[in-house]
């Protein structure tokens, strides 16, 4: 970029706040104009030292409404390192932060690292030797660090949850516990997440203190700019439903959930017979494997991935136009988190749910918690009347032939095609 260009873009709404002027040209350069909401709102109490509890959509610009207060701060107070921690439920999202957060901080001399399961310790020893004024973690390796005292958490001044709901949640609570139980209290802590759960709300008094809350649309509310489509179907259809759908949106990005791993790597498998190149990531795999996943699904090596729900928290991949639901997820706290991968920062985005019989139940709850009604749907040309094998997988790809019949379900809603966004 030229010197001229630089100067141009250096002037950005991000002047507003008090931050370094460092920081404010870094993010110009990465193309920020305006804060978004979250970012005008939890930046300035941040930069305070005050406690936060942010409760925005996914894909809002979480990362810069945290981390350009934390490095603010590291830049201009006197501080022994780690300054400050940044909490992340997945090893992917850990990942994400740090590159972010590098990103912000190239132009300053603070140091980011991320620690992480599933890879070796002798670099993230290094990293830490050299010393890291922000570290980025998952729970257990970081715990791991504590206890071979290759880590202190005691300079602490600054913590983050992100995805708070998750990282508060029965699985990793007692890990949350034993790592604030280390990290002084004298400190600054922040908690980001698209959903707050009574629970976690009660829990959060406990870790902070006189909190600003910064709510930005419905406590629980699903990204903008995203539209959700039911396709009833029977269970042993699944499958066969799920390959038209593919056909019919041809989309270069689409992430598919599945209920388990062993469901994802049969998907895979039968949707690699087909055109499509797909992936799967899910915690079975190898972290060699995981980033290898994440890497080729966003350069587009891939154009489907097929994960369990660690790919449904924070993870951030330009132009993902459809999320399905090949299962239907365990909460809606966790429907509104696996569609945020698509429709992010102010784009749009469909959301396809495979409805079985028996998930009518969760689907219902889901759309109390969104507050509106699902569209059902259904493909034209789908045969949803193929009666099941006798004894099948729900997996099971079936024939195509079709026996004596009972009528299903679905025909009263038919939509022609299912929308295609474009231009992203
Ligand atoms: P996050 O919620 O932090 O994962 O951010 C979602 C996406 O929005 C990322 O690709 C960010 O780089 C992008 N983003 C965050 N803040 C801004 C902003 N102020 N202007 C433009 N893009 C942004």
């Amino acid at each position: 970029m030229t010197k001229e260009k630089e100067k141009i873009v250096e002037h950005t709404a991000f002047e507003q706040f008090e931050l370094d002027e460092r920081l404010v040209r870094a993010v110009a350069l990465m193309g920020y104009e305006r804060p978004t909401p979250i970012q005008s709102q939890a930046i300035p109490l941040a930069l305070k030292g005050i406690d936060v509890m942010g409760a925005a959509q996914t894909g809002t610009g979480k990362t810069a409404a945290f981390g350009l207060p934390l490095l603010h701060r590291a830049l201009t107070e006197k501080h022994e390192k780690p300054v400050a921690l940044v909490l992340s439920p997945t090893r992917e999202l850990a990942v994400q932060i740090e590159e972010a957060m590098k990103k912000f901080a190239k132009h300053t001399k603070l140091k980011v690292l991320a620690i992480y399961g599933g890879v070796g310790y002798g670099p993230q020893i290094d990293g830490l030797k050299k010393g890291a004024d922000i570290i980025v973690a998952t729970p257990g390796r970081l715990l791991d660090h504590v206890s071979k005292g290759t880590l202190h958490l005691d300079t602490l001044k600054m913590l983050v949850l992100d995805e708070a709901d998750r990282m508060l949640d029965m699985g990793f609570l007692p890990d949350v516990r034993r790592i604030i139980a280390r990290v002084p209290k004298d400190r600054q802590t922040m908690l980001f997440s698209a959903t707050f759960p009574d629970e976690v709300t009660r829990l959060s008094k406990e870790i902070l203190q006189n909190p600003q809350l910064v709510q930005i649309g419905h406590k629980s509310s699903a990204a903008r700019g995203l539209t959700h489509t039911a396709y009833p179907v029977p269970a042993h259809l699944k499958p066969d439903l799920l390959s038209e759908i593919l056909i019919e949106i041809n989309s270069p990005a689409v992430l598919i959930f599945t209920r388990t791993k062993h469901r994802a790597d049969r998907i895979q498998k039968m949707l690699t017979k087909s055109v499509f190149r797909v992936t799967t990531l899910h915690s079975d795999r190898t972290q060699k494997q995981r980033s290898a996943a994440l890497e080729g699904f966003k350069q587009g090596k891939y154009n489907i991935m097929v994960a369990t729900d660690i790919a449904a928290r924070g993870i951030d991949v330009t132009g993902i136009t459809h999320v399905i639901n090949y299962d239907l997820p365990a909460t809606s706290e966790d429907y509104v988190h696996r569609t945020g991968r698509t429709a992010r920062a102010e784009r749009l985005g469909d959301a396809v749910t495979l409805v079985a019989p028996d998930e009518e139940v969760l689907l219902r709850e889901i759309e109390r918690h969104l507050g509106q009604q699902m569209t059902r749907s259904a493909l034209n040309h789908f045969d949803y009347m193929v009666p099941a094998p006798e004894k099948t997988s729900s997996l099971q790809k079936t024939s195509g032939t079709v026996g004596p019949q009972k009528k299903t379900f679905a025909s009263s809603h038919r939509r022609p095609k299912i929308p295609r966004k474009t231009g992203r």
